[in-house]
């Protein structure tokens, strides 16, 4: 299985063999940039919050705040 990772959205490109046929299943399914969760949703809509730690940030970077 290879995982391509490009702004949050993952690509998985799973290879399948079996009697009938053969060939490649590609899933979407994104990465928390907090918690490094990744999950593949149920909806083709972006998701407003992790699944895990429930930021609705998980797309964004933190921000360094300068005093
Ligand atoms: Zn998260």
């Amino acid at each position: 299985m290879q995982i391509l990772l490009y702004n949050n959205i993952m690509t998985f490109y799973i290879p399948y063999n079996n009697i009938l046929s053969m060939g490649q299943i590609t899933l979407k399914g994104y990465v928390c940039e907090r918690c490094k969760h990744k999950w593949v949703p149920r909806d083709k809509k972006k998701p407003m919050v992790c699944p895990k730690c429930k930021s609705p940030y998980w797309d964004r970077k933190k921000k360094i705040l300068i005093k």
